[in-house]
């Protein structure tokens, strides 16, 4: 069964346009060697606040000689009922018209929500990657762990992980757990941590006095501990 699908290629990791209540996490096209056809399967998300029960999909195919070819105009994910920050997609594979299809555009054309309210795309521009994000240990390896301790200093009972310096994209923020957050969302949906402290936080400068201190007081332990040894 794992060798019935072979990959032919990949879409470029999380795809968005501004205003999207869906992010395109991932995409892949398989050739299925059973039929010969090849199969698009996405991987999408829901980074919008309401739940979401459908979304209709467009790909656009070109062959190897990035010549256009029969694609697909309207694919929909139905019957859903996805929450927020949770990914769906990946069993419901997209069948490609033409097994020549060595590239494609994806487009979300209409988000249906759970509330029957439509979010229509305006057409104005594709998807388009977002910028990669930094991992925080870009910052040194003692302030991300510094970041930590301030983290759990905060929130004793915080148990996640921060991943990545957050970063702010138009009508999103990223936060430095990997979480997508709307603008006007003060608080991040995924770690619970607010926006102004995530950001803050996250600067070397900010961090230093308290890893200064941090230091201090390792020292006197280490001091103690050996007048007792
Ligand atoms: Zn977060």
């Amino acid at each position: 069964m794992a060798d019935r699908y072979k990959r032919i290629f990949s879409l470029e990791p999380n795809l968005f346009k501004d205003g999207s209540p869906v992010l395109i996490r991932a995409g892949a096209v398989l050739s299925d060697s059973n039929t010969g056809r090849l199969l698009l399967q996405l991987k999408l998300e829901n980074v919008s606040a309401k739940k979401i029960s459908a979304v209709f999909t467009s790909v656009k195919c070109f062959n190897v000689a990035k010549e256009s070819i029969e694609g697909v105009d309207d694919f929909q994910y139905l019957d859903l009922f996805i929450k927020r920050n949770v990914s769906f997609g990946e069993k419901t594979p997209i069948i490609l018209p033409d097994s020549t299809t060595r590239s494609l555009i994806v487009n979300i054309k209409r988000v249906v929500f759970d509330d029957g309210e439509i979010w229509v795309n305006d057409g104005t521009d594709n998807f388009h990657p977002l910028p990669e994000l930094i991992d925080v240990k870009h910052m040194g390896v003692e302030f991300a762990e510094q970041l930590e301790r301030e983290a759990n200093k905060k929130r004793p009972n915080f148990w996640g992980k921060f991943t990545n310096l957050p970063k702010q994209i138009d009508e999103l923020w990223i936060c430095a757990c990997g979480s997508l957050n709307q603008n006007n969302e003060e608080k991040c949906f995924g770690c619970g941590f607010d926006k102004d402290w995530v950001f803050t936080f996250t600067s070397p400068e900010v961090l230093k006095p308290f890893l200064d201190e941090y230091k201090t007081e390792q020292a006197k332990a280490r001091e103690i501990k050996q007048e007792q040894g």
